[in-house]
């Protein structure tokens, strides 16, 4: 019999934590299904990592990863996946803001051979009005970015062994699950879902957070930032020939010392343009500098 592993990342989740694995052991046994659970915890400071050590010793069907400190969603699910021993491999988050039903449904779609199997947001659930606006931008500029329409995309997955290992030689520093989950090809199908209240516990994203992981994963995915810099050089060389040839004209007819205006301006504006531009090439350097230095995406302190 085919082995579900359910890999679930989670930071400071004591709130949820015996009512997701409560739930998720109970959904997957009525379904018959032969599962592992695989929790990831990011460095949590509260008593996640106890309540999973708990969890482990009463039932060998719990394992888990402890890291040395939050290392971030990202790098959780790839160290759930590498340490994930099953035909097949989930990532869900531990709210059980992703309905364990839907897993249910996913690993029958694998059962008839589908290799990746996407979660896709039908609804977004309760959010903020700003909340919702910046997540709308930042998708649109993401499947801009990546070709791949990324408006309802989740990290709520399922995939084959051979696309969880697949997934696993991207070495990429900077990884960004959801884009990766398509780049990689097979078999892919998708299942929608309604994205659940979260019951106890907040969410772990400050919109701080949020802005870096945005700025991030588009440099990661997209060099467009880079031309833009290029077209603005562009336009200023245009501009600049025809400022030119109209002070050429003032100086020949004599009124050589007008202008002034102009020439503070232009200071000011190719200034700031010069400025972002070197800043977002600076982004670019920064990232170069990261895949190179090859640091571990996270480092494990612990195990059950
Ligand atoms: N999470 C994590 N590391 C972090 C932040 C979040 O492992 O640094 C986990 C968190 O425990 C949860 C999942 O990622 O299982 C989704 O986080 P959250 O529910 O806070 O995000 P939201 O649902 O609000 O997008
Ligand atoms: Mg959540």
């Amino acid at each position: 019999m085919s082995l579900l592993s359910i890999v679930l990342p989670s930071y400071n989740e004591e709130a949820m934590l015996p009512r997701t694995i409560r739930t998720l052991k109970q959904v997957m046994e009525e379904a018959g299904i032969s599962f592992e659970l695989v929790f990831v915890d990011d460095g949590s400071r509260d008593a996640s990592w106890q309540l999973i050590m708990d969890a482990a010793s009463e039932d060998s069907r719990i394992h888990g990863v402890h890291f040395s400190r939050n290392f971030g969603k990202e790098a959780a699910i790839f160290a759930g996946l590498s340490a994930a021993s099953g035909d097949c491999a989930a990532v869900m988050d531990c709210d059980l803001q992703h309905p364990p039903e839907t897993l249910v449904q996913m690993y029958h779609l694998w059962e008839q051979g589908y290799e990746v199997i996407e979660g896709e947001k039908r609804s977004r659930g309760k959010e903020s009005i700003a909340h919702r606006a910046s997540a709308g931008a930042f998708y649109r500029i993401m499947t801009k970015a990546t070709g791949i329409d990324m408006s309802r995309a989740s990290d709520f997955k399922l995939l084959d062994r051979k696309a969880v290992d697949a997934l696993l030689e991207i070495s990429e520093h900077n990884s960004f699950f959801r884009a990766q989950s398509s780049w990689i090809g097979f078999r892919t199908t998708s299942v929608e879902f309604d994205v659940q209240e979260r019951e106890a516990g907040e969410s772990k994203w400050s919109t701080r957070a949020l802005i870096r992981y945005a700025v991030c994963n588009i440099v990661g995915y997209s060099s467009v930032p880079m031309q833009l810099v290029t077209t603005a050089g562009f336009i200023f060389l245009v501009l600049s020939f025809i400022l030119g040839i109209q002070t050429l004209i003032r100086y020949a007819s004599g009124h050589a010392v007008e202008g002034f205006t102009t020439v503070i301006l232009l200071l000011l504006i190719i200034g700031s343009i010069l400025m972002i531009s070197l800043g977002i090439i600076g982004y670019y350097i920064s990232r170069i500098f990261q895949e190179v230095q090859g640091r571990p995406k996270y480092i494990i302190s612990k195990r059950v």
